[in-house]
């Protein structure tokens, strides 16, 4: 049982992430779609609800829901005017050479290894998906934060289906055999 004082229990923190996500317009399935295509050329039968899936378990991790929370934190506080200056007009005009956004969402790819890594750099680059629209939307809200999060999310979720392909392999099965075996086995996170 769960006695920890002053602790926040993971499943607090996994909802906190989730609803933050919802509030802010970023459905799974808008970075399943990013995951997809950059997954799909090295995973043949990779489908969507796989990328879902991944995204879910990434989701988990304690390194990813504090950025996330962080940095969702402080994009709604801009846009509710509540920064103190200059950081206010700072982060609300996502500033060219403020990169604190970029540093905390790359902080939170690390524990995927060097594939979310590299992932992470292409997405920041090639703004694909709803990365891209949030980029774009810029004077509908502030987004500072959160187009770096997404790609976060999902270079961590790519890099883990690349591992998860390997698996997969040596233990001789297809994606597709293995959501057949999903509901019998444990995931692996
Ligand atoms: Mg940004």
């Amino acid at each position: 049982m769960f006695t920890g004082k002053n602790i926040v229990h993971s499943d607090v923190v996994t909802k906190a992430t989730h609803d933050a996500l919802a509030r802010r317009g970023v459905t799974l399935e808008d970075i399943a779609n990013i995951v997809y295509e950059m997954q799909v050329p090295y995973n043949e039968g990779l489908d969507l609800a796989e990328c879902v899936d991944s995204i879910e378990k990434v989701l988990m991790k304690r390194e990813l829901q504090h950025a996330i929370l962080v940095g969702i934190e402080l994009d709604e506080l801009a846009e509710q005017g509540k920064l103190s200056a200059p950081l206010q007009q700072i982060v609300e005009s996502d500033e060219g050479l403020f990169g604190v956004d970029e540093t905390i969402a790359l902080g939170a790819v690390f524990t995927y290894g060097s594939i979310a890594v590299t992932t992470f750099g292409h997405l920041d680059k090639n703004k694909i998906g709803i990365i891209n629209d949030l980029d774009t939307k810029k004077g509908i809200g502030v987004h500072t934060f959160l187009d770096d999060l997404v790609a976060s999310i999902a270079s961590c979720a790519a890099s883990r289906l690349a591992h998860r392909k390997r698996d997969l392999e040596e233990a001789g099965l297809t994606y597709k055999e293995a959501h057949k075996l999903k509901n019998k086995q444990p995931d692996q996170q």
